[in-house]
């Protein structure tokens, strides 16, 4: 296999690892297909993923085969272009870029005029006749090179260039002349041979093998590894290195170099969206040095920008452009993120890929696209990450409550957000970790602060556009953000921030709208998002594919309402012991556990009765017509005992006993390891009357509302934690003479199962038999994933970091169910229960039902059903989609 691929200039690649992205890379094989399409791509050639991956395993040294593939390569380069790399007269230049298999935003930096020292920039300078375009260009190439390549600190270079532009009352680059940068290239060459003791490497080809060495280490650097961790990108993948002729942006008012999208990518909207700026070259745009400019005119009257559009100021340029984003869009059927430089009026392509975009954006265009014929249903519901919804069904800022407004930045990543002001990405962290919700405010973000813009609930930037760092990774992370707040200014020693004309410290409260780019001062109230639109069309598409049956795990009418909004299909795991802790029951479930004898429970159970038959009915008031599964008393009773004397005095109050008497009787009651302890089906058994009342309420009340209303809910009584089939058998027989009296007693009768939970190792492996006795398993895989691994989900956060860091779990085991262990189990008892009773309903009700990966396995093992916390609902039957597609 060759290590190397030409493309542009006429190159033709019949190997198709030319254009395998794991090969070539994203960058390279998207410019490999753009020049193959026949789009303007200036030639180059792609060093390939693999050799990154054998020279960093082989002691940083390149292969024979590479040194001839590259050399030959160069010669394409040089045929195709007529120049040659280190020819004093007429000089190649050519970029470094990196491009590994996705894109890395910021990851990894280019080099650009790579192939000028001292000679070749004479020969630029004449052959261009463009000497400020040359000097321009050579402290480019330096100050990237050093910095890149050299590790030189680029602050050096950056101070250098204030210096020179102050001591010549310029405040723009745009005003430096060819003198000025002339002498500031020797000011940038003694800075380099202060710094290394040597001086800036003036042969063309050490600078080359040099930059391709650096873009092969940065794969290994910390900042690389730290994305590579936040998005799951296994480290032997390596990068590729593509080696690119330069076109120039930077050659004077003819010239522009620009990013664009081919629909919004912050509201999905079919309309072009970029920026671009005159007489600039490479990351100008990005770097917030100018602010850039709006691509189409009707961006720019919008914002009532004055500067040209490029629709404006260079209309051919750009009607080119717009003939690229359709032919784009049509090749790849998605929307595309383009790089392009125009150089003396003439349009050239640097990348393509497909956008990044937010989750209304993402939902916005898969279901236009599939409107449009560009793709079908199927795959508008393979396009929407499961996970990205969930930013679409959280508040966003109520548009009537009152807004303190401090200044309105650029609106570069929708969302509501408030939070504390945190100045630095540590401390966000750290406060984040603490529970504290933070709002991240830096000057420009970069590679450097992605943990804690993660860690935060949105971002704040004084500087950078539209596609600036910050933006472009929030959007990514999906987190509000708003940059460019040019009013925002801060002050890292005093920790302060200075808005305007008002003072804000650390500590203070900041509301974003991503949306608007408003910066509020405090919290400001939020409304609940919109279920009809491209949401409503997406769902319903993938309902029609979907088969496995969304519900949901909810246990107040309000969470149940909201559920059905978001298409639950009836209940998974209604849990009756948040109802046990209400202000006005808790003492008599206090009274009930203290008590000693039967007799006692009994006459506090009568008083429970009531209240939950009320819960019970108010649910199956919502969920009419649905399935809803109901589990009986699971927690160990310790947790209802009272703490504290006030809470003694009050039950000593209510139940007629002394104070010492109830402490006595909770120290008995007290468990070394409540978890393993008097919980679950161990309750019903040791004190039938508790379940017997909690049976009694939820057949009353399903009675009541199936008189009410004429149709009936279809309750499924669960029992939890069971381990062997004599456990369920006489719980069932407790609770099927519990209905029978109800009917009795009622004059009508309702359809009901009652089934197990299967949470423990045991009750997976004795499934069959279980499966005698149950109507429906439904897998609590919270606790069986504790039993199963021996590990308590609360105690967990003391070690579990290390052990994903270390790859010792994937993921965290509770929120992505371990398939490989776990799933076994469930696998198993899927199995075994089937075997006993084909018909056997079986369902998952832990918090991986919201997870998608855990959701696809469950899709595979052929459970009827996930059942996920209310937001989590359409999450649900997206992943749940996806899995069948
Ligand atoms: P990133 O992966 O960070 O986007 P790129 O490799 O795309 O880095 O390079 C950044 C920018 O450098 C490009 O957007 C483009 O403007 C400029 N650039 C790269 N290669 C060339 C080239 N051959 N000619 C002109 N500009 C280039
Ligand atoms: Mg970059
Ligand atoms: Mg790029």
């Amino acid at each position: 296999n060759t290590t190397v691929y030409n493309f542009g200039g006429g190159a033709v690649n019949d190997d198709p690892r030319a254009k395998d992205k794991t090969i070539t890379g994203g960058k390279g094989s998207n410019l490999t297909e753009m020049a193959e399409i026949g789009l303007p791509v200036p030639p180059g050639f792609t060093i390939t993923t693999e050799e990154c991956v054998k020279y960093l395993a082989g002691g940083s040294d390149f292969s024979e085969a590479l040194r001839s593939d590259v050399a030959a390569a160069l010669q394409h380069i040089e045929t195709a272009v007529g120049k040659s790399l280190g020819d004093n007269d007429d000089p190649l230049l050519v970029s470094v870029r990196s491009g590994a298999r996705v894109s890395m935003p910021g990851m990894m930096d280019t080099v650009l005029n790579l192939g000028l020292n001292d000679a070749t920039v004479q020969g630029l300078a004449k052959v261009s006749g463009d000497e400020r375009f040359a000097w321009d260009s050579y402290r480019r190439f330096i100050q990237m090179y050093s910095d890149v390549v050299l590790e030189v600190d680029h602050g050096l270079f950056e101070e250098a260039l204030e210096i020179a532009k102050e001591d010549k009352g310029f405040y723009n680059d745009t005003e430096m002349e060819a003198e000025d940068w002339q002498a500031l290239v020797s000011e940038y060459k003694a800075i380099v041979e202060q710094e290394l003791g040597k001086p800036f490497p003036q042969d063309v080809s050490h600078q080359l093998w040099g930059a391709i060495a650096a873009v092969f280490d940065s794969w290994d650097s910390d900042r690389a590894k730290v994305y590579r961790r936040l998005n799951d990108i296994p480290a032997g993948w390596g990068t590729a290195v593509n080696v690119q002729a330069m076109v120039f942006g930077n050659m004077g008012d003819t010239s522009a170099t620009g990013v664009a999208f081919t629909r919004d990518p912050a509201t999905g909207e079919k309309a072009y969206y970029g920026e671009w700026l005159v007489n600039a070259q490479g990351e100008d745009v990005v770097a917030g040095i100018r602010t850039p400019q709006y691509l189409t005119k009707a961006a720019r009257e919008k914002a009532g920008a004055k500067p040209l559009s490029m629709e404006e100021a260079m209309p051919a340029a750009y009607a080119e452009l717009a003939e690229v984003f359709e032919l784009l869009e049509k090749h790849y059927r998605d929307m595309q993120d383009i790089e392009f430089t125009v150089q003396d009026g003439k349009l050239w392509m640097l990348q393509t890929r497909s956008g990044k975009r937010t989750a209304k954006a993402a939902l916005k265009m898969a279901v236009d696209m599939a409107g449009e014929g560009l793709i079908d249903e199927k795959e508008a519901i393979l396009r929407v990450d499961p996970m990205a919804l969930d930013q679409l069904l959280h508040p966003t800022l109520d548009p009537k409550a009152h807004r303190d407004i401090l200044t309105t930045g650029l609106p570069a990543s929708p969302g509501a957000a408030s939070g504390t002001i945190v100045l630095d990405a540590d401390k966000a962290e750290q406060m984040s970790n603490a529970g504290e919700k933070v709002i991240l405010c830096r000057v420009e973000t970069s590679p450097e602060d992605i943990h804690g813009m993660h860690a935060a609930q949105g971002i704040l930037t004084a500087r950078g556009g539209m596609t600036s760092h910050a933006a472009v990774v929030a959007r990514g992370m999906g987190r509000p953000c708003v940059s460019g707040a040019s009013a925002v200014s801060i002050d890292m020693t005093s920790r302060r921030l200075r808005i305007g004309n008002r003072e804000l410290k650390e500590g203070d409260t900041l509301t974003l709208d991503g949306a608007t780019g408003q910066v509020m001062a405090g919290t400001v109230a939020t409304i609940e998002p919109e279920m009809a639109g491209d949401f409503g069309t997406l769902m319903e598409w993938a309902d029609k594919y979907r088969r496995m049956r969304v519900r949901t795990n909810a246990e107040t009418p309000n969470d149940c309402r909201m559920a059905r909004q978001f298409g639950a299909e009836g209940i998974g795991l209604c849990r009756t012991e948040h109802m046990f802790f209400d202000a006005g029951r808790i003492s008599a479930v206090r009274e009930m556990i203290l008590a000693e004898s039967e007799q006692g429970r009994r006459d506090a159970l009568a008083k429970l009765l009531p209240e939950q038959r009320s819960d019970f009915r108010e649910i199956f008031e919502v969920m009419v017509g649905l399935p809803c599964t109901i589990r009986l008393l699971d927690p160990p009773l310790h947790e209802f005992l009272p703490h504290g004397d006030a809470e003694f005095a009050e039950l000593a109050k209510v139940t007629g006993h002394d104070v010492d008497h109830l402490k006595r009787r909770a120290g008995e009651l007290h468990e070394f390891n409540p978890m393993l302890g008097h919980r679950g089906c161990r309750l019903g058994i040791t004190y039938p009357e508790i379940y017997e009342m909690q049976a009694r309420a939820i057949f009353e009340a399903a009675c009541d509302v199936a008189k009410a209303s004429g149709e009936a809910p279809v309750p499924e009584v669960m029992v939890p934690l069971v381990a062997t089939k004599r456990e369920l058998e006489i719980l069932r027989a407790l609770i099927d003479r519990t209905a029978k009296e109800v009917f009795a007693e009622q004059g009508t009768e309702i359809d009901y199962l009652v089934g197990t939970m299967i949470e423990l190792p045991r009750a997976a492996l004795m499934a069959d038999k279980i499966a005698e006795e149950a109507r429906f398993f439904s897998f609590g895989t919270n606790d069986l994933t504790q039993t199963t691994l021996g590990v308590s989900r609360d105690d967990s956060a003391r070690f579990l970091a290390p052990y994903t860091d270390q790859g010792i779990f994937e993921r965290d085991p509770f929120v992505s169910l371990d398939i490989e262990g776990v799933g076994q189990l469930v696998e198993l008892a899927a199995e075994r229960g089937r075997a006993t009773r084909p018909d056997i309903k079986l369902g998952i009700c832990g918090e991986h039902g919201g997870d998608p990966a855990s959701i696809e396995f469950c899709d595979k093992v052929g459970l009827d059903y996930v059942s996920a916390s209310p937001y989590r609902v359409p999450i649900a039957r997206l992943a749940a989609a996806q899995s069948s597609l």
